[in-house]
């Protein structure tokens, strides 16, 4: 009503409505004076000048001698043009989809991969093989499995039509043995080079592990006949009748340069029933491919969850169904482990973790559940089901304590394990090795523990499958992973905690997690049946049948949960423009909105122009397997000449953080990255010092001393530098780089400036920033106080394991961030402390004015920044030189000569930043601002 009101005064003079009486009419027009006075607020945000980034006048006259000298005209002339990619540019702006594909096609056109005289070979070689006495063992084991006993139906199927659905139930073969059946038919029947198989796995361990089981079976070391490919590591199989297992993202990555596979001649898609984001793209990518591409085989493998939909999506494709030899398994819920163990838990101290939300929804689910079977357990077993921690896996103790009492009660098998994360899987593993009870010191030596999940290093990952010696009992404790990607044969009794990590998007805060939640019907039901692979076993649910009747059907599709930069720049590269339609193919299709943010991000890096067409940094972005803003910052850092340090922030990033924290050892933990962190403020940093640290520590040959003291992972280590020269192979390929090495001294020159690294941290995570507006140290505390809100006005926290956590006393206000995390606080998992400067010359909407007579820069209509006239000048001066310099070098790839023209504009830039060390004197300007602290 309100509305209609305003709209009504607003088009004519005396749109007064008709027929109201005097006090009326007073009342109309105070309504609407009030109306107005919001409205003006609301347009104009209130702008709140912060600090003042005037820039000393003799600076800007250096400055601008620099920018003088920077002439971008003048170099063009002497460069060297990288005519592949000017050419791969100009042909991304002006082809379409439909005649990218015309063109591969053509290209590809007299493609004959057959030779002849090889497939001969091949030929004698595989009946060679049935002499070897190990292959012949292995392919006896191997007639056991339920899929070789299809392999006429499979084969069959697969010469008959182009796509088939294959689905059984987890452990008959599928993965393993599907792949080997066709390549041996092709050998066989004399075509063998006409055989290209690729396998997607939805996990680099999976990937790895299945190769080389397969290499394991046919007999042969890795790399012949078989191999895999995963981000940044790869065991290629030869080129012709080979099998490659690769992660889903990798065929992705592939689909660039070869739309239509053409190298591939039989694509399988594994585990699709997963539902993750790249097996839906790929699904709807082949369907663009498939007509194109008659002779290209493709096979859908699937666990039984809602075959059906993929089959319809499909046109009804044929089905293949291989029934498991299943053995019968027993299902005990939590009230039955109750009633069975006696176990009793712990009110005392724990309760107090559980916050009251969560309490009441336990109490509206258990107690009707409780009167309706009053009658078939003991009063105790209720007691306990009333305690809110007695579901999943919060109480690490009464897990041990079923182990235990397997170890006791039940005859051999190896025990399986479910937990949610890496976190809980640490902490049941320390508590089986070291138990404090007397029960637990009495298995704790008769236990054989394997974690599982998908941080494993590839040296530990065969061990799990070995069947423990005699005597000994294996207990594996697994995250998701081993649900249906890994099969471990001699589990009977699993021990199901109900709990599993997913990751989750907020659209209105933009923010995606990675929280814990109960699981789905369907999970539960394949964790089931990891339980009777060779003998009746039994399955321990730590839930009621209560919590069971509250759960979903099936996951949700991740695509429905997660955040879309990097989707989308994938689709850009292949020509897809209109993602929205696009994503409307797809089984499920994320919320416009979420698309929407998406390509707003991408636009303000720059890696999308207004229109939303493909920049050239964002045809860059698209090659580079790491995330988008990663991708940026590591550009930039090959141009800049700082490789070293940031390479080392993108693999920590990308891959994870080398530090793991031992339970009861965080406060250790956290003196050990302070010491890292060297009061540079930046969780980025402390990571590089900690890499420059260990390598020193490598050459003095304490390594294994250091990483021990400082609680470091050796393995963790050892793979950020794998991914750090991989980085730099693939900034050297793209012409970024003139070496392969992220040392190289020419790629460092400015490695040690730190204001400039810094800046360059912030330009790569930004728009990711937060503002702080007091820290105040508490007497006896470590953590200190932070009074801060990230760019949307929410408030923030440093989380606890951030070495800004326990500062105060910082040079800037500003930070920028990868990750936020909601759990009882919005948290800063990890942030960098950064000049305004850096925001300024390195942010996007970087606008100026004047307000109340004094001029400033904004960054993002979000911070105000008082300054001169003159530096209002000089910055976007700056700035529209640093974009041309940008789009010159995405159009003309080469690292910035030492000395040369462009090279100023790098001097101009560390000499504005080189300013900054001086302004830290915000507190006082904004403390009016400072509220409820
Ligand atoms: P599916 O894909 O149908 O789930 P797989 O092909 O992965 O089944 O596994 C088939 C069988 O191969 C498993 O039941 C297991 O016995 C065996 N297997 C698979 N991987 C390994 C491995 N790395 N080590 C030992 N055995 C394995
Ligand atoms: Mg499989």
């Amino acid at each position: 009503m309100h509305r209609g009101n305003k709209s009504q005064a607003r088009s004519g003079k005396s749109s007064r409505p008709p027929g109201l009486s005097g006090r009326e009419i007073g009342m109309y027009y105070k309504n609407l004076a009030r109306q107005r006075k919001n409205s003006d607020t609301k347009n104009e945000p209130k702008i709140k000048l912060s600090c003042d980034v005037t820039v000393p006048p003799g600076v800007i006259m250096r400055v601008n001698e620099y920018m003088d000298q920077f002439k971008l005209a003048r170099e063009a002339g002497q460069k060297h043009f990288d005519e592949n990619f000017q050419q791969q540019f100009r042909h991304m702006l002006n082809v379409n989809f439909e005649a990218f594909i015309e063109e591969t096609k053509k290209q590809n056109k007299d493609l004959n991969l057959q030779n002849r005289s090889l497939d001969a070979h091949l030929q004698d070689k595989q009946k060679e093989r049935l002499q070897n006495a190990d292959f012949r063992a292995r392919f006896e084991d191997r007639l056991k499995l339920p899929t070789m006993r299809h392999a006429t139906d499979v084969i069959d199927a697969v010469d008959k039509n182009q796509v088939v659905l294959i689905v059984g139930s987890t452990g008959c073969g599928k993965t393993t043995q599907v792949p080997q059946l066709l390549l041996d038919d092709c050998i066989e029947k004399g075509i063998g080079t006409t055989c290209r198989i690729v396998c997607t796995q939805p996990r680099r361990i999976s990937a790895i592990t299945v190769a080389e089981r397969v290499s394991y079976e046919r007999a042969e070391p890795l790399g012949h006949s078989v191999g895999y490919q995963i981000r940044l590591e790869s065991r290629k199989p030869r080129e012709r009748a080979s099998i490659t297992y690769c992660t889903t993202g990798v065929l992705l990555q592939q689909l660039q340069s070869d739309p239509l596979l053409h190298n591939v001649s039989v694509l399988l898609l594994d585990e699709i029933h997963e539902r993750s984001i790249e097996t839906d793209m790929l699904m709807a990518l082949l369907k663009i491919i498939l007509p194109h591409r008659p002779s290209l085989k493709v096979i859908l493998m699937s666990a039984t969850v809602r075959e059906e939909d993929f089959c319809n999506y499909f046109n009804r494709c044929p089905m293949l169904r291989i029934e498991g030899v299943m053995h019968p398994v027993e299902v005990l819920y939590l009230e039955d482990v109750l009633a069975m163990t006696g176990y009793q838990f712990d009110c005392g101290n724990n309760k107090r973790s559980q916050p009251r939300l969560d309490q009441s929804e336990h109490r509206n689910m258990i107690e009707p559940y409780i009167r309706q079977v009053r009658s078939r357990y003991d009063n105790n077993v209720l007691e306990q089901l009333r305690v809110p921690h007695s579901e999943g896996c919060e109480d690490i103790d009464f897990i041990a304590n079923l182990i235990y009492y397997i170890c006791n009660k039940k005859s051999d098998g190896a025990i399986l394990v479910f937990m949610p994360g890496l976190n809980k899987i640490s902490q049941l593993h320390s508590t089986l090795k070291n138990p404090r009870s007397p029960l637990g010191q009495r298995w704790r030596d008769h236990l054989l523990i394997f974690p599982l999940h998908s941080m494993l290093p590839s040296a530990e990952q065969q061990s799990v499958f070995k069947r423990a010696p005699n005597g000994k009992r294996k207990v594996i404790i697994s995250t998701i992973i081993a649900e249906t990607s890994v099969t471990i044969d001699d589990v009977v009794y699993v021990i199901n905690t109900g709990r599993t990590k997913v990751t989750d998007y907020d659209i209105e805060t933009n923010i995606q997690s990675l929280e814990e939640c109960w699981v789905t019907h369907a999970n539960t039901q394949q964790r089931k049946g990891r339980a009777g692979r060779v003998q009746p076993g039994v399955c321990y649910n730590l839930f009621s049948r209560a919590r069971e009747a509250l759960m979903s059907e099936v996951p949700t599709p991740e695509i429905l949960r997660c955040k879309l930069e990097t989707i989308i720049l994938s689709l850009k590269v292949l020509h897809i423009d209109d993602t929205y339609a696009m994503f409307q193919t797809m089984i499920d299709a994320p919320a416009q909105r979420t698309v929407s943010t998406a390509i707003n991000l991408l636009k303000r890096i720059e890696a999308l122009d207004i229109n939303g067409n493909l920049t050239p940094l964002g045809m860059h972005l698209a090659k580079l397997p790491i995330d988008p803003q990663v991708g940026k910052m590591i550009l930039i850092s090959a141009l800049f000449r700082c490789l070293d340090p940031i390479t080392s922030v993108a693999a920590a990033l990308s891959y994870k953080n080398p530090f793991y924290t031992p339970l009861g050892q965080e406060r250790r933990v956290d003196e050990a990255k302070r010491r890292m962190a060297q009061k540079m403020y930046s969780d980025h940093l402390m990571i590089h010092n900690t890499i420059c640290n260990y390598r020193e520590s490598v050459g003095e040959h304490r390594d294994r001393d250091f990483c021990y003291n400082n609680f470091l992972s050796h393995t963790t280590l050892q793979q950020l530098e794998r991914m750090k020269s991989q980085f730099a192979e693939f900034l050297c390929n793209y012409k970024f780089l003139t070496s392969s090495n992220c040392l190289d001294q020419s790629s460092n020159i400015n490695s040690d400036k730190i204001p400039l690294i810094r800046a360059i941290i912030g330009g790569g995570l930004y728009p990711n920033m937060a503002h702080l507006r007091k820290a105040r140290q508490v007497k006896n505390r470590v953590r200190a106080i932070h009074n801060m809100t990230t760019d949307d006005g929410r408030r923030v926290n440093f989380h606890p394991s951030s070495v800004n956590s326990g500062e105060t006393g910082f040079d800037s206000n500003y930070f920028v961030y990868y990750q936020r995390q909601k759990s009882t606080d919005l948290y800063l998992l990890d942030a960098t402390m950064v000049f305004p400067m850096a925001l300024i010359i390195f942010g996007d909407g970087v606008d100026s004015g004047v307000i109340d007579n004094r001029h400033y820069l904004s960054v993002a209509k979000t911070y105000y920044f008082k300054c001169s006239p003159e530096t209002v000048s000089v910055v976007l001066n700056l700035r529209s030189n640093l974009g041309l310099l940008l789009l010159e070098k995405a159009l003309h790839p080469a690292p910035i000569e030492e000395n040369s023209d462009a090279s100023k504009l790098i001097k101009a830039i560390e000499l504005l930043l080189s300013i900054d060390d001086k302004m830290g004197d915000d507190y006082e300007i904004m403390s009016d601002e400072i509220d409820n602290i």
